[in-house]
């Protein structure tokens, strides 16, 4: 009987009730996991080093372990079985030569392999080669061996399921690779010279030699991307057919209200509120992103574009992650409408409840939560997000570093913009904004659906914040200078790091809760106790309630605390003026998008702010990027620097944007990036339904149906 790739895996041969249940761990339960199974990496048997070539500088790939592996090829000059002294193991050792050279080959408790490497063979060696400081020599450890050329997938294995054993039963299924259809329309695979599927398949699970693999590699990449790409098209172009409240406000109208602000917008403020603007006076729901660095004045241009909207009759909501944030928001929006008192401004978290214009501080208490939710601009928590709210005529809603919000929460926010306006089947514009510098590859990979406005222009009055990498033996010049700072009357920010293990290449183990807690613990203890005893300290971490976070925030932001360490929960944007040495302990461990998020928090008021950097790493290329971090004052550019040299992982970090796994891909492949956009955006601007392409449409459903991409 013909296999097909709907066939459960245990009915393939080779395969009974018990592998399958391994199978099954690995992700692959019916014949098509199997098909689309693809090698974590490849031995290549192609390309051999002449042994007097081989790289013996071993430091270059430490910190990178893996990077070492080489292939050599050439004769058996002798074989022996060897015990070590010691440790009791036994060492299979072989002298092996080509032209150029000898190399000893060692194997552990493989005494067996004596037979088959008989002296006066030849054999092709994959494996790490490493020089030996205890007899001074290079060997070659434990290496795989072939005696043909060839190159071999090697795949993720599991307890009972080796590479080997994947690749006999991927071996079995080659009648259906050969039969898959392609769904990717023929114009576009002409247009980008992608193979088709099939071939790409095939080279993927059964490569002919190292230029046809990568180009197997890219046509299953641009299928990633080109599917990611398309469900934003497809989300974007939907928009199109919802309705919302065109704004009616004139530009005289909002021009008045930025005359009244305490200054003069910068060039990209002034840019992203028109286009905030133009976007509501159409009556389909703007979607977009206000992607600014910290302290370019975000806020104004959310008030400006807040003042729009309740000009003609609607109202707004903001929502930001945490009461601190919430009530920065409150205040701030308070001074932005300075000048026009009648509009009224609510504040709702769980714990506070405000509304302007309605009396003094003791009103606040009386105030029951009515009043505040029917203010015209209401701010809050996901307090607001309580079921039975319901905001009338809401036609704006901005959020404000929306990665911050669960996932229940994120959920909740999608019903507060349909909910309110389902009755008249109006949804509310919506503006999100982010401090997160998303590179511009990143963001059309990911967030394609949103339209972007950038701010990169910092309001003129900023300082430079003076950044230095110290060196260990400097610490305490360090602490003597922060020690000054205090008695000047600053505050100070100490960072300590989430600490994240890696257990091997394919498994990342983080605890985040107990060491983090752990290094921020003894870190207090040791700045409260033994470096600054004559100062109030307090700490920060994860593991505190909502509540006690908060209550330390206020009282550092009232002054009542010199010195606050913290993990990376203080990233978010508070603001605290008085603030102006941010300090950061391991900082190696952190993305430079997110050090620069850091010291976004000092610097916020009139004091000239440093940041110090401490690390003990001795990677050079650890100590360039924080080098980097000296003289880079653009979070984009630092996001840019990130995604090149460590990949996209410190942005999700940043983001905690969820499941997002790239198989082939890689958020780096700025070309491949822009072709899968582009491809995306023709398919759906000739046929949004896809009833054009039948094929695509239903590998297209199966892609929504999985959980991979959140
Ligand atoms: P963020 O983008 O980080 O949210 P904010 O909106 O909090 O930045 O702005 C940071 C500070 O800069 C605020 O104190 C704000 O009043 C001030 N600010 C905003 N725009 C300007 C400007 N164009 N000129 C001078 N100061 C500005
Ligand atoms: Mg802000």
């Amino acid at each position: 009987m013909e296999i097909t790739l709907e066939d459960k895996i245990q009915y393939l041969k080779g395969v009974g009730p018990k592998l399958a249940g391994k199978l099954h761990k690995l992700g692959i339960e019916v014949v098509r996991d199997l098909v689309f199974y693809w090698p974590r990496r490849y031995e290549d048997y192609t390309h051999v080093t002449p042994i007097a070539q081989l790289n013996r500088d071993v430091s270059w790939s430490n910190g990178e372990p893996g990077q070492n592996y080489q292939t050599i090829r050439g004769k058996i000059l002798g074989v022996a079985n060897k015990l070590t002294s010691r440790q009791r193991m036994r060492i299979t050792e072989v002298m092996v030569a080509d032209e150029t050279g000898t190399i000893k080959v060692v194997w552990f408790n493989q005494p067996f392999l004596k037979q088959y490497l008989k002296p006066g063979s030849e054999w092709i060696l994959h494996g790490k080669v490493a020089y030996s400081t205890f007899t001074q020599e290079l060997v070659m450890e434990s290496p795989s061996r072939v005696r043909q050329p060839m190159i071999v997938p090697i795949y993720p294995e599991t307890n009972g399921i080796s590479s080997g054993y994947i690749n006999k039963l991927v071996a079995g299924l080659k009648p259906v690779i050969s039969s898959l259809e392609d769904f990717l329309p023929v114009e576009i695979k002409a247009k980008y010279q992608l193979l088709d599927l099939v071939s790409a398949v095939s080279q993927i699970h059964f490569p002919k030699d190292m230029e046809t693999l990568e180009k197997a590699r890219e046509r299953l990449a641009f299928d990633e991307l080109f599917l990611i790409s398309l469900r934003a098209h497809i989300a974007k172009e939907n928009r199109n057919y919802q309705k919302a409240k065109a704004i009616t406000t004139s530009e005289d109208q909002v021009k008045g209200f930025v005359d009244s602000l305490p200054f003069e917008l910068t060039g990209d403020q002034h840019k992203s509120s028109w286009q905030i603007i133009k976007d509501m006076q159409r009556d389909v729901p703007m979607n977009r992103l206000l992607n600014g660095d910290v302290g370019s004045g975000k806020t104004a241009v959310a008030a400006i574009a807040s003042y729009a909207v309740i000009q003609s009759g609607g109202r707004v909501v903001v929502m930001a992650p945490t009461e601190v944030l919430a009530t920065q928001h409150y205040e701030s929006f308070q001074k932005l409408f300075g000048r026009f008192p009648k509009v009224s401004i609510g504040l709702l978290t769980a714990n506070f409840k405000r509304v302007n214009n309605l009396g003094g501080p003791d009103a606040e208490k009386k105030l029951d939560k009515d009043r505040v939710l029917g203010a015209q601009i209401v701010i809050g928590t996901h307090a607001l997000l309580q079921k039975n709210v319901e905001f009338e005529d809401l036609s704006l809603v901005i959020v404000d570093e929306q990665h911050r919000f669960g996932v229940a929460q994120r959920a909740a926010l999608t019903g507060l913009m349909g909910s309110s306006s389902d009755k008249d089947l109006h949804k509310p514009h919506f503006l999100s904004m982010t401090a997160t510098p998303i590179p511009r590859t990143l963001h059309l990979a990911l967030f394609g659906d949103l339209d972007l406005s950038l701010i990169q222009e910092k309001p003129k009055n900023r300082k430079e914040i003076k950044t230095r990498y110290v060196e260990p033996h400097n610490r305490d010049k360090a602490y003597e200078f922060i020690r000054k700072q205090i008695q000047a009357g600053r505050q100070v920010f100490v960072i300590c790091p989430l600490i994240e293990e890696k257990e091997d290449e394919d498994k990342v183990v983080t605890d985040l809760f107990g060491l983090d807690k752990k290094s921020v613990v003894k870190e207090y203890e040791r700045l409260s106790k033994e470096i600054f005893p004559e100062f109030r300290v307090a700490m920060l971490h994860g593991k505190m309630k909502p509540k006690e976070k908060d209550e330390i925030l206020v009282d550092y932001y009232a002054g009542k605390y010199h010195i606050l360490v913290s993990t990376s929960v203080i990233e978010v944007g508070i603001d605290v003026p008085n603030a102006s040495v941010m300090m950061i302990e391991d900082a190696e461990r952190f993305g430079l998008a997110q050090i620069h998020q850091f010291r976004g928090r000092v610097g916020r008021g009139e004091h000239q702010s440093f940041c110090f950097l401490f690390s003990n790493t001795r990677s050079p290329l650890a100590l360039r990027r924080l080098n980097s971090l000296e003289s880079v004052a653009d979070g984009f550019r630092l996001a840019e620097i990130d995604l090149e040299t460590r990949g996209p992982g410190d942005m999700f970090g940043t983001l905690q944007s969820g499941q997002i796994e790239l198989k082939m891909a890689s958020f780096s492949d700025r070309i491949l990036i822009e072709k899968a956009s582009e491809a995306a955006a023709r398919v759906i601007e000739e046929d949004r339904t896809l009833s054009q392409y039948s094929s695509l449409k239903q590998r297209f459903e199966v892609f929504e149906a999985s959980k991979h991409f959140e």
